[in-house]
């Protein structure tokens, strides 16, 4: 049977979870920049999975290569060697120019793997005092959801009532290379990591100032501290560059991918290291049954390819541009637009009023109705962050619709 949004929607209230707040929209197909409701109304995607996505909808070469695999042989577990591995694990390093891999799900689970092998390199090869390792963390970050990663944010959804928390986390400020100085100066003997979102995505995408990730990475430096970049949201050409590090020609000593790394096809996440780091891990310390499976090996190696070969991140830096200069043009026009901010196609508009109040979402739910999806976040921030497939005529077309939809709000 064929059960109406409104059946649908019902079904989940009462049977799921309530851990989300959905706009009130039931998704049943997707093509490129594009998804449809089950009454198939057609909607432009402005949110991608939250940069998972970044490859477009049920991109042809990422489904081609995933049906294919899954006739194959879709998972063996790390008991055994597989085919598609070994493979993977040499195009990501070779990519990304790292000696290793460490292959791995859900972002959170990449996140929770560069924590222990920080902590282990901490002991084993910087020698921290047993149980005294630190990891440097900013304010208003978001890294996942399990309880560890919960014990070091700074939402209070996210984490009261989820204690008793993980501790040996430090947090410093957001963009503020002092505090990360001082921070770092204070316990140099005991830190081994700082972990950062190159640009804060769910905090609202706050970008930071230029040269702050480099200032960042030279005081990891001098303390023989690991800078670890969290580019599950930023990487992947979302930001105008393969890694929104690469905007400032870093290369940090951890890097740790997830979303779009599999085109939203297949849910696949990284940490890429080299060997004087990663060979810490021995046989037995981590792990995961799926992790390194070889359907996901097969689906990332060709949704990175994908990515490659249709350019994607020179297309997210140019269309980044055309949209924050039209979003400029309509700030003086629309009283409730306040700004606009953004690198490549990951970008926030802040809406002149305060967190608590509902303009945000109200404009959302009739963005919707307008045929465009888009989320809002912390109240008063809408991320607008569309595949990076989206055609240049397709996103004039998708700015018309917010600006009919600002003018009749
Ligand atoms: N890290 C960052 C920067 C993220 O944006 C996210 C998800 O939004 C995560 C980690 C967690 O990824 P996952 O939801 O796949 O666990």
């Amino acid at each position: 049977v064929n059960l109406s949004s409104k059946e649908l929607i019902a079904i989940e209230d009462q049977y799921g979870a309530h851990n989300y707040h959905p706009l009130p929209v039931v998704l049943d197909r997707g093509e490129g920049a594009f998804v449809w409701d089950v009454e198939g109304k057609k909607y432009f995607d402005f949110l991608s999975a939250y940069s998972a996505v970044n490859q477009g909808h049920s991109h042809p070469r990422i489904i081609n290569k995933l049906v294919e695999q899954a006739k194959k042989l879709t998972l063996t577990s790390r008991a055994f060697y597989n085919s598609e591995l070994g493979k993977y694990e040499k195009f990501l390093s070779e990519l990304f120019g790292f000696d290793k891999v460490l292959p791995m799900n859900t972002g959170a689970e990449a996140v929770e793997t560069a924590i222990k092998i920080a902590r282990k390199w901490g002991y084993e090869k910087k020698g921290i005092p047993a149980g005294e390792a630190k990891i440097v963390v900013c304010s208003g970050n978001f890294h996942g959801r399990t309880t560890t990663i919960i014990s070091f944010s700074n939402d209070d959804d996210a984490r009261k009532n989820f204690n008793p928390y993980t501790s040996g986390f430090i947090t410093v400020e957001y963009n503020d290379v002092e505090s990360l100085r001082t921070a770092i100066e204070k316990d140099k003997e005991t830190i081994c990591g700082f972990l950062v979102e190159p640009i804060q995505g769910e905090a609202g995408v706050y970008v930071p100032d230029e040269g702050y990730l480099t200032a960042c990475f030279e005081i990891c430096k001098a303390n023989n501290v690991l800078f670890i970049a969290d580019e599950i949201q930023t990487g992947i050409a979302r930001t105008g560059k393969m890694l929104a590090v690469d905007h400032e020609n870093l290369k940090p000593d951890m890097l740790i991918l997830g979303k779009a790394v599999s085109g939203g096809a297949y849910p696949v996440s990284a940490v890429l290291t080299d060997n004087e780091v990663m060979n810490v891990i021995k046989p037995g310390q981590h792990g995961s049954t799926y992790g390194g499976n070889p359907l996901a090996c097969a689906v990332a190696t060709e949704a990175l390819q994908v990515v490659i070969d249709e350019e994607l991140a020179e297309k997210a830096e140019n269309l980044g541009k055309i949209f924050r200069a039209e979003i400029e043009k309509m700030i003086p026009e629309f009283s409730f637009l306040k700004s606009v901010r953004g690198k490549g196609l990951l970008n926030a508009v802040l809406i002149n009023d305060t967190p608590e109040s509902s303009t945000a979402w109200d404009l959302c739910v009739e963005l919707m109705k307008n045929g465009l999806l888009a989320k809002p976040t912390h109240g008063n921030i809408i991320r607008f962050a569309p595949p990076l497939v989206i055609s240049e005529s397709d996103l004039k077309e998708a700015i018309e619709v917010l600006k009919r939809t600002f003018m009749k709000f």
